[in-house]
């Protein structure tokens, strides 16, 4: 099998990469424009004879040989998709059509790597697949939620128009290893600040929450999709419905880093969800996915991987 990852140097996509290659019929072209995607993820796997680098950026078309395509390129967390607006949106859109179109030729399975971003500040709790979202199409936000809105209507139309076999998974918080120390998003801010003893910044009053999600977890739940014979064009939610609010992750964080840190208050971003857990049925019925690393447990690692950074920094 000859598995194109897009993305394959980020956060999620490296650890893709790596446990794709477990499987010794699979050959991985990691394809990434290291915007936000790092060298130093994929230095485990560079060796790996059944793994290639392609530097490329998506939104001009490439050419390769594949079977399967996973589309993790564009940056998730909202410091850095925020960074470059315009570039943010192509990627999403431009990027995701010239992915699609290598799948038409090369008949492809296409996986897109969608987010709970689509649901935006959302007015059904927990959200479920058929919500169709509250977003602001002229936020601050809206680069990457709009983006990755367009990019689900673009699987929808390649798969009704051209035959392409599309999956869409809609993905919710996720953290773990290989995350980027300044990735800017709530959990490697917390332990870093954590770690060195310095003030964490809860945004608003704290009570808004998220459901985070072990990162093998989730890459385990994105295989079984690709893997799946599901309706091609039925997005599926994958993350943790395990919620809590922002302040219980900071003092979790906190005691769990043994840290002097104290908490302070900054003023909550534009357009901030209030809440957020993934309705997991689908993916419970369709694929048998089950998270099993419970909070503690994933920060505890992710801590430990943390740690590492700072020392070797
Ligand atoms: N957050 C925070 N302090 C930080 C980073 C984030 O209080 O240093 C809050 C943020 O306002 C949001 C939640 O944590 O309510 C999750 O933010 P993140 O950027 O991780 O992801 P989001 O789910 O908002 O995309």
């Amino acid at each position: 099998m000859r598995i194109l990852v897009a993305g394959g140097a980020g956060f999620l996509g490296c650890n893709l990469c790596k446990k794709l290659l477990e499987d010794e019929e699979n050959y991985v072209v990691c394809v990434d424009n290291f915007s936000s995607g790092k060298k130093e993820n994929i230095e485990e796997i560079l060796n790996d004879e059944r793994f290639e680098i392609l530097n490329a950026d998506i939104s001009e078309e490439i050419d390769i040989d594949v079977d399967h395509i996973y589309n993790a390129a564009c940056p998730a967390s909202p410091k850095f998709y925020q960074k470059n607006q315009l570039q943010t949106f192509k990627t999403c859109i431009k990027g995701t059509e010239n992915l699609l179109k290598l799948a038409q030729r090369k008949k492809a399975n296409f996986l897109q790597f969608s987010t709970s971003e689509i649901y935006g500040n959302p007015l059904e709790h927990p959200q479920n697949e058929n919500y169709f979202g509250n977003v602001n199409t002229l936020g601050i936000r809206s680069c990457y939620d709009e983006g990755k809105r367009a990019a689900e209507t673009l699987c929808y139309i390649y798969n009704r128009e051209h035959n392409v076999k599309t999956k869409i998974v809609r993905i919710f918080n996720t953290y773990g290893p290989k995350m980027r120390e300044d990735d800017g998003r709530v959990i490697p801010n917390f332990i870093i600040k954590a770690l060195k003893n310095e003030n964490i910044e809860v945004y608003g009053d704290g009570t808004q929450t998220r459901s985070l999600c072990y990162v093998d977890d989730l890459i385990d739940g994105i295989i079984r999709l690709m893997n799946s014979k599901v309706n091609y064009t039925r997005p599926v939610n994958l993350g943790n419905d395990h919620e809590i609010t922002i302040n219980e992750l900071a003092e979790k964080i906190i005691n769990l880093t043994n840290s002097k840190s104290l908490i302070k208050f900054k003023p909550l971003p534009e357009d901030d969800p209030i809440k957020r857990k993934p309705d997991l049925k689908l993916a419970n019925k369709m694929l048998d996915y089950y998270p099993r690393t419970s909070i503690d447990e994933g920060l505890k690692i992710t801590i430990d991987y943390f740690k590492n950074c700072l020392k070797t920094n």
